[in-house]
Parts: C-alpha cells; structure tokens; sequence
C-alpha cells in the first residue's frame, strides 16, 4: 500500500463506523477486518465479473488473516438484486455454519452492496456486514449510509432496511477495471455532492472532469476526488441516518432521475446518466422558481454538459415518467418535493412543485433522450 488510509467517520444507528480509504487495501482487507475486532467466518459475496479481476485479493487477504472463507458468486447486474436471488445466500450461510458474529463482506458495486447488506441485515436477525465498493458509484455513494434492499417486481428498492456496515474497506485502485460507462456514471453523483454541498469542490471538477471521467485521473487525484465525495456524504447522514431532514438534498436530480430509470425499464439507461439529465432539469426549475442565479445555473450546467450522453433508446412516454414521479418514496401526501440548487455548493427541499412545473421539468427531460427507432415489428 503507498500510504496511510484516510480515515472518515460515519455515524449510523448505535454505532459510529468508518471508511478506510486508500490504494491497494483490497491487499491488505483481512488485517483491516481484524484490527476493527472481525474473526471466525467470512462469507465473500461478490458477482462474477468483479470476482475474475478482484476475488483473489479478496480471499487470500481474508485467509492470510485467518478467517474462514465461503465465496458466493452472483450474475452481475440489476436482475440479481431479487429476494429470490438472496434465498439460497441464506442456504449456503446455513449450510456453512454462519451465525450472527460473523461476517458478510460485500465485494462489488452497488448492486452486491444492497443484496449482500440485505442478507447480512436478515441473516440471524442481523449479521456483521464490511463494504469493500468496486464501483465509484458505490464508493461514494451507495456503501456509505446503511440503506439495504432488494428490488420487487412492482419497483426497486421496496424491500430494504437501514443495516450499517461495520467499515467500508475502500480502495480507489479497483477501479483500474472498471467500464468506462460506469466510471461516468459513479462521477455524476461526485458532480451531485460538489453542486449541493462546496463549491470549492465544484471549481476543482471544473478544471479536470473530462480527464477523470476518461479515466485519465492519476491514482492520487483520483483518491482526493473520491475522498471529498465520501466526506461529503458521510456528513450528511450521519446528520440524518433515517432521511428525515437534510439528507434529502442527496436526492438532488434523483426526481426525475428515478423516474427516467424506471419508465425506461432500468438497464439502458446508467444511474449517472439518468441523474445528470435530473440535475440538468432540476437546474432550470431552481432557476425558474428564482432560488439559483442564472450565473450559478449556467455553471452547474456547463459542467453538466461534459459528461457522455446515454446511447440512443426508446423513449419512454411523459405519462410514464410523470406516473413514476408520483409512485417514488419522495412523495408526501402526494406533493412532489423537489431539491432545488440555491446556489452551488447549497440545495434545498422545495416541498411541493405545481403540477405545470412538474410537467414541463419531464418534457425538458424528455427532450435530453438521444431517441431509438421504434422497431417495426
Ligand atoms: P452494479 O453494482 O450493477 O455494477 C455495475 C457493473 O460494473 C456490473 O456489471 C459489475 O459487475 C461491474 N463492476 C463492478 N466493479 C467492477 C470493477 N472494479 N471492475 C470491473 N467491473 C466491475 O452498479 P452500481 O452502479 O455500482 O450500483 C447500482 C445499484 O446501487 C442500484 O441497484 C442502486 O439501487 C444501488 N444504490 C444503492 C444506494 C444505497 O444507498 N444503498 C445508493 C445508490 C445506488
């Protein structure tokens, strides 16, 4: 390892845990999991893919530490995100011998985190759960804060709980494999916590997104971008664990973004790319409503701008995306609340948005789709 882990506290339910951040800890995993207490078995859960570049250093660090090792292996993607595919997880933990002091360590993105940290919160009425993210989505974002779930056939996530992990083990060199749709995908949400939380952050983004999102970003850079987003998010929920009050502003460009993921039927569309058209979209209502300068606006979009389109798809219908907006967690008593920029590195829960703004904010989103050919049947 090159050098010493940055160390940032996340607090979560009863407990305060950490995210250990550093190239090449993935090397040295089983002493990290020891010296935070972790013994006996671990059940390495990971999926296929992320398991061919990254499952030996995983299980040979686990081993060398002395833990007992039971790998499971899952197809990688959305689909795998199923209750019925954490049935037979619980089997192989049985059958294993796992009881609730050991441990379940999520290797892969944001995909395994929330199916294996479901596992983990079930297993025994809750098991001890380690994070190591190989996305950056999942670096920054989804490993941090203690959200777990599964999706339902009706909609994603319905089926979930708060489980914090007891570390995330994160190690921006894991990223050297990753796709570079991906890569894009997981900077959105870094755009996402400069714009709503340091404005700092922003103009530094300014100066070399294009070179870190073509994975361009020498290893130091990287660690630094990746270490300001972890900071970021692990302030605001350890402000408000359970979404009650600012961890909201999270949930900047995620309105429509939500909503674009779930009309289009999740996996043409990346998370990032679904979010940056929900920021590009929230940008003009936070102008439009007059709580962002149109200078401020102007930037963020600009920003905006630089990432990749999606590829061409079939666009979904207004209705659609309306109806998904209606069905999301963020409605209250059926006001549609909406994060606005108040300025960057500031957002702010708008709490009802009218009908007519809600409308135009989808058909300006709507117009962002790069549009397929329907094919003739
Ligand atoms: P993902 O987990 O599907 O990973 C994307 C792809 O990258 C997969 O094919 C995977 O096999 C591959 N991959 C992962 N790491 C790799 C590596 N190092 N090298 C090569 N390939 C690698 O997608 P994601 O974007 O990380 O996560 C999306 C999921 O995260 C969604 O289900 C979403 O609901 C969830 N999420 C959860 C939270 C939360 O708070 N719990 C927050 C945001 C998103």
């Amino acid at each position: 390892m090159s050098s010493t882990p940055a160390r940032i506290p996340v607090r979560g339910g009863r407990s305060t845990y950490e995210v250990l951040l550093g190239p090449g800890l993935i090397s040295s995993l089983g002493q990290s999991l020891r010296s935070l207490g972790m013994d006996g078995r671990a059940a390495l859960i990971s999926d296929a893919s992320v398991l061919q570049h990254w499952g030996l250093f995983a299980r040979e660090s686990l081993s060398a530490a002395g833990f007992q090792v039971t790998t499971i292996a899952l197809p990688p993607g959305e689909a795998t995100k199923t209750y019925r595919a954490a049935e037979p997880i619980y089997g192989q933990l049985i059958e294993a011998g796992f009881t609730r002091e050991d441990t379940v360590v999520a290797l892969g993105g944001g995909v395994i985190g929330d199916l294996a940290g479901f596992v983990a919160a079930t297993y025994h009425r809750g098991m001890g759960l380690v994070h190591v993210p190989t996305t950056l989505l999942a670096q920054v974002d989804s490993s941090i804060g203690g959200k777990v779930a599964v999706d339902h056939p009706l909609g994603k996530n319905l089926i979930g709980s708060f489980h914090p992990p007891r570390a995330v083990i994160c190690d921006p060199r894991v990223l050297s494999t990753l796709p570079a749709r991906e890569r894009w995908s997981g900077l959105a949400e870094i755009v996402k916590a400069a714009l709503i939380a340091d404005e700092r952050f922003v103009q530094s983004l300014e100066q070399d997104l294009d070179m870190i999102g073509n994975g361009g970003a020498n290893e130091s850079r990287l660690t630094e971008v990746i270490e300001r987003a972890v900071r970021i998010k692990a302030r605001v929920v350890s402000e408000d664990e359970h979404e009650r009050g600012p961890r909201a502003n999270l949930n900047f460009g995620h309105t429509v973004g939500h909503a674009l993921e779930a009309a289009a039927g999740y996996g043409p569309l990346t998370h990032g790319e679904a979010i940056v058209i929900g920021m590009r979209v929230a940008l003009e209502v936070s102008a439009q409503l007059g709580r962002c300068s149109a200078a401020d606006a102007a930037r963020a979009l600009a920003l905006l701008s630089r990432f990749p389109g999606p590829p061409p798809l079939v666009r979904p219908t207004h209705d659609a995306v309306v109806a998904a907006i209606r069905r999301d967690k963020k409605v209250r008593n059926g006001a549609v609340r909406f994060v606005v920029l108040a300025g960057l590195g500031k957002a702010d829960v708008e709490p009802a948005i009218s009908d007519e703004l809600l409308s135009l904010a989808v058909d300006r989103a709507l117009d962002e789709f790069p549009e397929r050919d329907i094919p003739a049947r």
